[in-house]
């Protein structure tokens, strides 16, 4: 049976691992995302990417053929029996402003942040929350603007205030219950302020690649529809993991969940199992004022047990390419 994989990610990798299968990707390098933050830092790429060493086919999809199952790369087509989609995620894009989808985003940010006074970031989620932190260890002046009541509303609160303290800490400009309501020059305009800032940088509101939209699969927010057994509601011979799918119950966005999603896809594409996929988010980790800290198992966890936690992820990671 010939089995293809569109993108090396995180979910991609994990499922090459259960089934040997062609896969396909643009970049002939793993992006370890945990990273792209230090990227823009330190202006270094070699920090975020890890080359694939072989494992891929290096191609940008073009389009599928799903009726004669043709996967149509600039490369040429790859003929398949079954094919697992796994592309990602991309940035929704907010007019005149920076984002920080991959290493080349990272670190056109970082040149374009250096010769800058004044930083505005968008959204104070994990990555908002690292951007500013970030952006104050380059030396600007930070402005952090979100729409909710406090930080990583998604985590505990405990987390919330530990990231609200340091970067009150460091001198950002955490500005909470705020709306952005659009960019005009070198304004933030939000529903009751204007902020100045030489550059505006967006962190709010993820979606699936574009390639789902571009492949006519039926979505909900860019993400390719599944069901619970990750095969595509479109085709039989389908399957979605990682950012670029969900099921009609909402699965999150993030590099764990990723990789149990590929491995599951896989192992019912090929028809090793039929396990309806159920996820676990063990840990969700940040570092800000170069401290670690976020929720292990669901409870505030800062110090040496965050860092292991986040060590344990990227190790784990490290392992999906060997
Ligand atoms: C800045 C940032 C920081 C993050 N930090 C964390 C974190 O700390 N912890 C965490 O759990 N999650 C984190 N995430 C989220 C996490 O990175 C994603 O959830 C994860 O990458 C999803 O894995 P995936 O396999 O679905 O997609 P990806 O890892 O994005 O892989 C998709 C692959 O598809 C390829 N591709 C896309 N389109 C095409 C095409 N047309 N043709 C060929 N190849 C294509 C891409 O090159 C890419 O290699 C972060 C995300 C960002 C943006």
């Amino acid at each position: 049976m010939r089995t293809v994989i569109i993108g090396g990610g995180f979910a991609g990798l994990s499922a090459l691992k259960v089934h040997d299968s062609l896969l396909i990707d643009e970049r002939d390098y793993f992006t370890l995302t945990h990273r792209l933050v230090d990227v823009f830092r330190i202006g270094n790429p070699d920090v975020a990417k890890m080359p694939y060493q072989g494992k891929t086919i290096k191609g940008r999809v073009r389009s599928v053929d799903f009726r004669r199952k043709k996967v149509v790369t600039d490369l040429g087509s790859f003929d398949y029996d079954k094919l697992l989609i796994s592309c990602g995620y991309s940035q929704k894009v907010i007019p005149n402003t920076y984002k920080i989808e991959t290493v080349e985003d990272a670190l056109a940010l970082h040149e374009k942040v250096r010769g800058v006074r004044k930083v505005a970031i968008l959204g104070g989620g994990l990555l908002g929350v690292e951007l500013a932190s970030a952006s104050r260890e380059m030396g600007k002046e930070v402005y952090l603007i979100e729409g909710g009541n406090r930080l990583l509303n998604f985590m505990t609160t405990e987390s919330s205030n530990f990231a609200l303290r340091e970067l009150n800490d460091m001198g950002v400009h955490v500005i909470l219950n705020e709306k952005v309501e659009g960019i005009e020059g070198n304004k933030v305009k939000t529903n009751d302020m204007e902020i100045e800032s030489d550059v505006v940088i967006s962190s709010i509101g993820f979606k699936g690649s574009s390639l789902i939209q571009e492949l006519g699969l039926t979505n909900i927010n860019g993400r390719m529809l599944v069901d619970e057994y990750l095969r595509s509601v479109d085709y039989d011979d389908v399957f979605g993991a990682g950012d670029s799918a969900t099921t009609k119950k909402f699965v999150p966005m993030s590099a764990q969940v990723a990789v149990q999603a590929g491995k599951t896809a896989m192992m019912n594409m090929i028809g090793d199992s039929e396990e309806p996929f159920q996820y676990k988010q063990y840990a969700v980790i940040a570092k800000v004022n170069g401290k670690y800290f976020g929720d292990l198992m669901g409870r505030f966890v800062k110090g040496r047990l965050a860092e292991m936690a986040e060590k344990v992820g990227i190790a784990r990671a490290v392992m999906l390419l060997k």
